[in-house]
């Protein structure tokens, strides 16, 4: 597992300019921070979550920023039927014709409790969005994803998804689920024009992280904004050799 200095890196102005890019749970957070960065480099963004008037205020600062004109997908991946994910892949190349990376982000957290009192709704619901999609997107997508001349999937982990801990029931399970998917798909497309990492972005100052720990204070925590560098590097060419990696967004602390 490398980590990533995110003070070193520079993204160039037109990074990632003529890509098309889907990213997942950009209405909030750091998807949010993130689609407004591959849009300032040149990126036309596909913004998908599940809060249309949420991703419109994303999509209007883009357009008032002057980047590419992004589109909006609006999707509840709690209850989005297998359809439905097949559809998202076919508007992508009716109204776009191309998709060179995506950034699975989205997440759901479920209340912190011990395993022996979560319920069976609960675990599903979190498996459903955090894993469950991430295969029935990409699914969908590889066909496009094949057409590109470099691509990028990048997923979204945690620490714990790298080392279980109490409470965190469905979630961590969720997230060790990530790290082997994005393994095996790796592994599989191994020389080809796409490359599959994963991203553990570490505490970062969004709501899901307030809810974890509603008693913390924010301002200790690094912006979703400072977490960027990385999301821009790994879905650029700038990391064309670097596939099957789990990376770290923060350096760990001295
Ligand atoms: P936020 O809660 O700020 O944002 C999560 C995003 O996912 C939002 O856009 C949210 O939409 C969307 N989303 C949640 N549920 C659904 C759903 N059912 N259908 C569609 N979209 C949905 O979280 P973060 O920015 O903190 O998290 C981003 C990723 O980073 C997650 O995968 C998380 O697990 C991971 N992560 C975060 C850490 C942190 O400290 N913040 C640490 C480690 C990992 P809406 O705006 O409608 O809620």
């Amino acid at each position: 597992m490398q980590d990533f200095n995110i003070k070193e890196y520079q993204a160039a102005d037109d990074l990632l300019k003529d890509r098309v890019i889907l990213i997942t749970g950009a209405s909030d957070g750091i998807g949010k921070a993130v689609a407004k960065e591959y849009a300032r480099v040149g990126a036309t963004v596909i913004l998908h979550g599940r809060d249309t008037t949420k991703l419109e205020t994303v999509y209007d600062e883009i357009v008032e920023a002057g980047y590419p004109q992004p589109a909006i997908l609006p999707l509840n991946l709690v209850n989005a039927s297998a359809e439905q994910f097949k559809s998202l892949a076919e508007t992508i190349e009716s109204e776009l014709g191309q998709l060179d990376g995506i950034l699975h982000n989205a997440g759901m957290l479920n209340e912190l409790s011990p395993i022996e009192y979560t319920t069976s709704e609960d675990w599903h619901q979190v498996m459903q969005v955090n894993i469950n999609s991430v295969y029935l997107i990409t699914h969908a997508c590889l066909p496009l994803l094949r057409r590109s001349t470099s691509a990028s999937v990048i997923m979204t982990s945690s620490g714990v998804g790298r080392k279980g801990r109490a409470f965190w029931g469905p979630y961590a399970v969720s997230k060790f689920a990530v790290e082997g998917f994005m393994q095996v798909l790796s592994d599989e497309l191994e020389g080809s024009n796409i490359r599959v990492n994963a991203i553990n972005p570490g505490a970062t100052r969004t709501k899901m992280r307030a809810t974890a720990y509603p008693a913390e204070d924010k301002y200790q925590l690094i912006t979703p904004q400072q977490v960027t560098p990385l999301y821009l590097y790994l879905m650029s060419d700038d990391s064309g050799s670097i596939n099957g990696q789990s990376l770290d967004a923060q350096a760990p602390k001295k």
